[in-house]
């Protein structure tokens, strides 16, 4: 009896030998960069071979930042417990095939990282990819009484190794053409070493006496049916303030205003805090997420409200703007389609204003119309040029511009409208569709919707060339400090919503809305 006992923890070391040697030498066995949704595809079927076994997948997103903002996530790291990872470029081809989107909303295959509901939420919002079955390392850690919560401390103290957490490759190029090698390193250890630590943690919690007899299919069923309760939940560190803090809340992006969108955009959903107050308005979609993430609950259906399950650090607004529903028309010309969010104080201002000056931002984000939107932002130029002219800065002329790539494709399907309608008799079916084809996929719409009405309107906006960001941005920089020293940041909003009265004419504003607004 007891010759079989060690006979079978003989053969139980050994077999945790490959464990052991990648402890010893932290290396991912294989990198797939994956540029097209067949490749795609192709690694899916890999996953879904290696998940039958242990179900268990590590996940982590790379994106860019521009001028403060978050881009859509350009890089999808996903590992196995084999040590195969795949670094998909959403940046390339924005969408996943189902094969792959299955795996991923699985709720049974067990996704681990460090904040992976960020990622979750995020994969969410850019491309309705659902990451369902997540659980965030910080909560096993700490059921294992460790103190580490970042990725690097824990794979410093659970692996013994060093993860590159250089700044200048975490704010590196994601959209690039080609990810430089070490980009690639970088992006697929944070996805690796999540599943290795996972491993890590798991042999603290597990028995000698379960090690020795169970199998690792059995191992990790009774691991994963203890941890169940941390499936699907944000990690939430619970403060000495009792404020949750949930990374997600500062860095979710607002919605995005360059895309367009042909929907309606208010869902006009009710957002309470915890003691019942109405707090906002907000989206179907954030509504759905709060309530899957157990953040809030459901207590009324019409119009759909949702009240927090955790305080929220919301300062009340003054008056009910926030709280009002709002109509899905152009706000300038009642127009029912091809909606952007305009920012009536121009963006690179916004991003200089302190934040207890903008804690109610949606009275100064209208809905506009495609056309009053570009028509505004060339009435812009002569805000900025007012604004400049205010604060004393010479140094620079608002037409003295770079193009950039939005524009850039906006002129191509003004061209592309100019040939359509000009050449109507000398074009084939073929290329008629096609050219039809190119320009709904600039104004993200169905292809038979591209009326002629449409195409005229398109002919007939005159585009001005889009300035020079950077240059713009230090003496947006100097105006906000003029403001701020003068003690009139009310001033400053004034003045822009002013201009956009004067400049734009809107004849359906929102109810409550003023020049005046100090929410
Ligand atoms: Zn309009």
């Amino acid at each position: 009896m007891l010759f079989s006992i060690i006979k079978l923890m003989m053969i139980k070391a050994f077999s945790k030998i490959p464990l052991i040697r990648s402890l010893l030498k932290l290396r991912v066995k294989q990198i797939d960069i994956v540029d097209s949704v067949e490749q795609c595809e192709r690694i899916a079927v890999k996953f879904e071979k290696s998940c039958t076994c242990i179900p268990v997948l590590g996940l982590d997103c790379e994106w860019v930042n521009q001028n403060g903002i978050r881009k859509p996530v350009a890089l999808l790291q996903i590992a196995d417990g084999n040590g195969m990872c795949s670094l998909i470029r959403l940046s390339k081809f924005k969408t996943i095939p189902p094969s792959l989107s299955n795996i991923l909303s699985n709720s049974d295959v067990i996704k681990v990282g460090v904040a992976i509901s960020d990622d979750a939420y995020f994969l969410m919002n850019d491309y309705n990819i659902q990451i369902s079955g997540y659980i965030d390392l910080r909560y096993l850690a700490k059921e294992c009484c460790l103190k580490e919560r970042s990725l690097a401390a824990l794979a410093h103290k659970l692996l013994g190794c060093e993860l590159d957490k250089d700044w200048r490759v975490r704010a590196s190029d994601w959209e690039a053409e080609l990810l430089s090698d070490r980009q690639t390193e970088y992006a697929a250890l944070d996805a690796y070493v999540a599943v290795e630590i996972l491993k890590q943690l798991i042999n603290k919690k597990i028995s000698w006496w379960d090690w020795l007899f169970l199998t690792d299919k059995q191992q990790w069923d009774s691991f994963i049916v203890k941890y169940l309760k941390y499936k699907d939940q944000p990690y939430k560190n619970i403060r000495a303030n009792g404020n949750a803090n949930f990374k997600s809340k500062s860095t979710v992006r607002s919605y995005s205003t360059s895309t367009i969108k042909t929907t309606k955009v208010y869902d006009n959903c009710l957002m309470e805090n915890v003691d019942g107050t109405t707090m906002s308005t907000c989206s179907n979609k954030k509504i759905d997420w709060y309530i899957s993430q157990g953040l809030a609950k459901l207590v009324n259906d019409n119009p759909r409200t949702i009240r927090l399950n955790f305080p929220a650090d919301i300062k009340k607004p003054k008056d009910n703007f926030s709280v009002l529903p709002r109509e899905n028309i152009c706000i300038v010309c009642g127009s029912c389609e091809y909606f952007h969010k305009k920012n009536i104080i121009p963006k690179e201002f916004v991003r200089y204003i302190p934040t207890e000056y903008k804690s109610h931002t949606s009275h100064d984000t209208l809905l506009i119309c495609h056309f009053c939107f570009i028509k505004s932002n060339a009435f812009d130029l002569t805000l900025r040029k007012k604004l400049f002219e205010k604060c004393q800065i010479h140094e620079l002329n608002p037409h003295d511009s770079q193009m950039n790539p939005t524009h850039m494709k906006i002129i191509k399907s003004k061209n592309l409208a100019k040939t359509l309608l000009n050449c109507r008799d000398k074009l084939s079916d073929n290329t008629r569709n096609k050219l039809k084809l190119e320009i709904a996929k600039t104004y993200n719409i169905k292809p038979d919707r591209v009326f002629d009405t449409f195409l005229e309107t398109l002919i007939t906006i005159k585009y001005l060339k889009y300035e020079n960001y950077k240059q713009h941005s230090s003496a947006a920089e100097k105006v906000v400090k003029h403001f701020l020293e003068q003690n009139a940041m009310n001033e400053l909003k004034a003045m822009c919503r002013q201009h956009f009265l004067d400049a734009m004419k809107p004849k359906h504003l929102p109810h409550l809305w003023s020049v005046t607004y100090d929410g």
